[in-house]
């Protein structure tokens, strides 16, 4: 701050700006990141990926995505979009065509009604949809619970809108659902919202039904908002039924839907993801997206419309084969006596390998330099993920044979030891 004086001085004597007016300031040099940038780590996960780019034959269990190619027509629908001329901006809330599509989509699915001229916006990927989301309704200091393990992201995106992560454990022994009297044991008075991703990542787990209706019971006794990130909600085996949660009592007023193109349709890298919410909520999300992101490209949003309309035997035929994949997976690590639960969504299976006396970290670098089969520590989604490895399923069901050979071998050695 410059006093009266001070600025007087200024306006005659320029110079003096540096060296007398803030004598005490710190370098530049020492602060040039914001303090809720300092904070966040860099990715658990970056390390281990720097080793993986020096090394060539490696079956990687490791990336969160789709081995599937984006399914032939919704590429020519996005070919045709270009060819069309379709270069330009869209609405800010992304195109009327998809977001109506959207909207039955979600109806018919889970019987939840959002309209589509004021209460859903397409974003760049699931991720935009967090960003702009937690920014546009938490305060500073804001509590946001959450279950963990959870996604890298969702620490640094409430920690960088400014708001504070509140970590509810999940373990094995719970099959990884979240219990609903911890999530009641952690509401403060500063408590805002809690944030749920089921179908998870990284633990392949599930609510069942009466969980999450106690968490929306629980929500609403605490007039909490509820972050839903429903990226995984096609990726369900074994009977599960999936529920929105803005489709539970009293939930919808109090939900900001989030979901993607990107794992039920094998679109990663298209970037269109959506969210949901009423109307008042929405206008500020919006807000955000509209001066940041401007609209979600426009070929990318063609495409998504094309995938929504004639997706839906691909989304079958994806889904049976990561099944056939998750059990063979499964199967293989109790096998081999790492034990792993059974996942019933998303794609990734989270087996546990204290028996090895390695720590996750160890175990991931070790069996990567060893054996040459990519996993990812189980810490890399919060220290609640230790004693545990990712393990993504969505690759060749010969790729997860080999790796399950290969990790079979490693594990002896250690318990050889
Ligand atoms: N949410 C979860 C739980 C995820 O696992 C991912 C990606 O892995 C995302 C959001 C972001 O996905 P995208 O931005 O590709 O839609």
């Amino acid at each position: 701050m410059t006093s009266q004086t001070d600025s007087t001085r200024l306006k005659t004597d320029p110079s003096i700006l540096n060296s007398e007016i803030e004598p005490t300031r710190p370098p530049l040099s020492t602060r040039v990141l914001a303090r809720r940038v300092e904070e966040v780590p860099r990715s658990g996960i970056r390390r281990f990926f720097d080793i993986l780019a020096t090394m060539t034959d490696v079956i990687s269990l490791g990336v969160g995505e789709p081995d599937f190619d984006t399914p032939q027509q919704v590429i020519d629908a996005g070919l045709h979009s270009l060819a069309s001329r379709r270069t330009h901006y869209t609405s800010n809330y992304g195109t009327i065509e998809l977001r109506r599509a959207l909207s039955h989509h979600l109806e018919r699915l889970y019987g939840v009604k959002y309209d589509p001229t004021e209460e859903i916006l397409i974003t760049v990927g699931g991720s935009e949809a967090l960003d702009v989301a937690v920014r546009a309704t938490l305060d500073p200091g804001d509590e946001v619970i959450t279950h963990e393990p959870s996604y890298v992201s969702y620490r640094p995106a409430i920690i960088f809108a400014g708001g504070v992560p509140v970590g509810v454990n999940t373990t094995l022994d719970e099959d990884f659902a979240l219990d609903p009297a911890k999530v009641e044991a952690a509401i403060t008075p500063r408590t805002k919202a809690i944030l749920l991703n089921y179908p998870c990542n990284p633990t392949g787990a599930v609510l069942p039904a009466d969980v999450q209706d106690e968490i929306a019971r629980i929500a609403v006794r605490h007039d909490l908002l509820v972050y839903s990130d429903e990226i995984y909600d096609r990726l369900v085996y074994n009977g599960y039924q999936m529920r929105c949660m803005s489709a539970l009592p009293g939930m919808r007023r109090r939900t900001v839907h989030m979901g993607s193109f990107s794992k039920a349709y094998a679109m990663t890298g298209w970037r269109i993801g959506y969210v949901c919410a009423p109307s008042e909520i929405l206008e500020g999300i919006l807000k955000i997206h509209q001066y940041i992101i401007m609209s979600a490209p426009t070929v990318a949003q063609d495409a998504a419309l094309e995938a929504l309309k004639t997706g839906e035997p691909d989304v079958a035929r994806m889904v049976g084969e990561y099944d056939r994949r998750r059990r063979l997976i499964v199967d293989g690590f109790n096998k081999i006596g790492l034990r792993t639960f059974e996942p019933r969504g998303a794609f990734y299976a989270f087996p546990q390998i204290t028996s090895t006396g390695l720590n996750s970290e160890q175990f991931a670098e070790q069996l990567l330099r060893e054996e040459s089969v990519a996993v990812v520590p189980g810490t890399a989604f919060g220290d609640a993920g230790e004693g545990h490895v990712r393990c993504c399923y969505a690759t060749s069901e010969a790729e997860i044979k080999e790796a399950l050979v290969r990790i079979e071998r490693f594990v002896k050695r250690r318990e050889g030891n």
